[in-house]
């Protein structure tokens, strides 16, 4: 039987309507959240992220400003940007969209955000936090996910989980929210030796490797729920056809296109795992939505109930 799909649209717009409960409480008392993205140069993949986070903001009536340094910024500039909106009353979340430029020190970047405005959640202090299992602002990937294992009612008490990459931004921080969670975590990566067997003992398998299709259904066992995490285009033709075999509709929409969106995870999958976010519209969607849910935090915790806060 082929796997229940954990369509990440249908959770988004779950979390849209308690989000809206809370946005129109903070409004009443006269507190609309805003985030600030700052967006560095012509990236265009990094512009595309922006745009839709800052559309996000405008579908859910929270304020947003968007902030376009030029590519030549040097570390000291963006610093002074950075520490300029830590000091902004009206900007309750500070966004700086990634990659930065060579010439500037990103973890510099980062570390000047204000921890109680860094929506992300890499701040070290917010990485600490979490870390101590005293969670305050997590990064939106991650907590992402879990909104759709707990929306979805999968088991992650007592169950194994492999997570597959130990990135700062994904696969550390899901491993630390699964294990909080009272999973049993095995953190895998590119010198794991046999994954397919590691990942094969695991109730869940969260994909976060950045490699298109590269788990396939021998890594799975029978029934397990599956998070795929990665999302990579594709332009070969002969990739397109190995990894869309059975899959006519998507190998048809590629040869349209030129290109296509691919997981970690071999869309074959399907037919061996319980439970499984598509790429795209699995995991995507609920990225942009813990932003917002995290703006709306950082605006409660800081402006409504600003003695919680840290
Ligand atoms: P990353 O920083 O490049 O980290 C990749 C991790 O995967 C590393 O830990 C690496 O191991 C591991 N890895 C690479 N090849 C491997 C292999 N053959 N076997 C086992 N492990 C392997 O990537 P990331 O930023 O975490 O992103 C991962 C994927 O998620 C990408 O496709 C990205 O586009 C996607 N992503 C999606 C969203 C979303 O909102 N949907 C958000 C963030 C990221 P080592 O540490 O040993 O090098």
């Amino acid at each position: 039987m082929p796997a229940r799909i954990l369509n990440g649209n249908q959770i988004r717009e779950e979390i849209y309507i308690d989000l809206r409960q809370e946005i129109a409480k903070l409004r009443a008392a006269g507190i609309i959240p805003g985030l600030a993205a700052i967006l560095v140069g012509e990236n265009a993949a990094s512009k595309v992220y922006v745009t839709s986070k800052i559309q996000a903001c405008e579908t859910l009536g929270l304020n947003s400003f968007l902030i376009t340094p030029p590519n030549t910024i040097s570390t000291n500039e963006l610093k002074a940007i950075v520490k300029d909106l830590n000091g902004r009353n009206e900007v309750d979340a500070i966004l700086v969209q990634l990659p930065l430029p060579k010439q500037v020190d990103a973890k510099e970047i980062l570390d000047t955000v204000d921890p109680t405005k860094d929506v992300d959640g890499f701040h070290p202090i917010n990485v600490g936090k979490l870390v101590a299992g005293r969670p305050n602002l997590v990064a939106c990937t991650p907590l992402g996910i879990m909104e759709i294992l707990r929306r979805s009612n999968i088991p992650i008490e007592g169950a194994e989980a492999a997570v597959i990459g130990r990135s700062d931004i994904v696969g550390k921080p899901i491993a630390l929210l699964l294990m909080h969670a009272n999973a049993t975590v095995t953190i895998c990566h590119s010198k794991t030796r046999d994954l397919p067997a590691t990942a094969r003992r695991a109730d869940i398998v969260v994909a976060a490797m950045g490699r298109p299709a590269m788990i396939t259904s021998d890594y799975i066992r029978e029934g397990a729920t599956v998070i795929d995490v990665g999302t990579n285009r594709i332009t070969n033709p002969a990739e397109a056809e190995r990894i869309f075999k059975k899959f006519p509709e998507r190998l048809k929409k590629f040869q349209e296109k030129g290109s296509a969106l691919v997981g970690d995870v071999h869309p074959d999958v399907v037919e061996v795992a319980g439970a499984i976010t598509p790429s795209p519209g699995g995991v995507g969607p609920l990225t942009i939505a813990m932003l917002m849910s995290n703006t709306v935090r950082a605006a409660t915790l800081r402006r409504a109930n600003p003695k919680v806060q840290q």
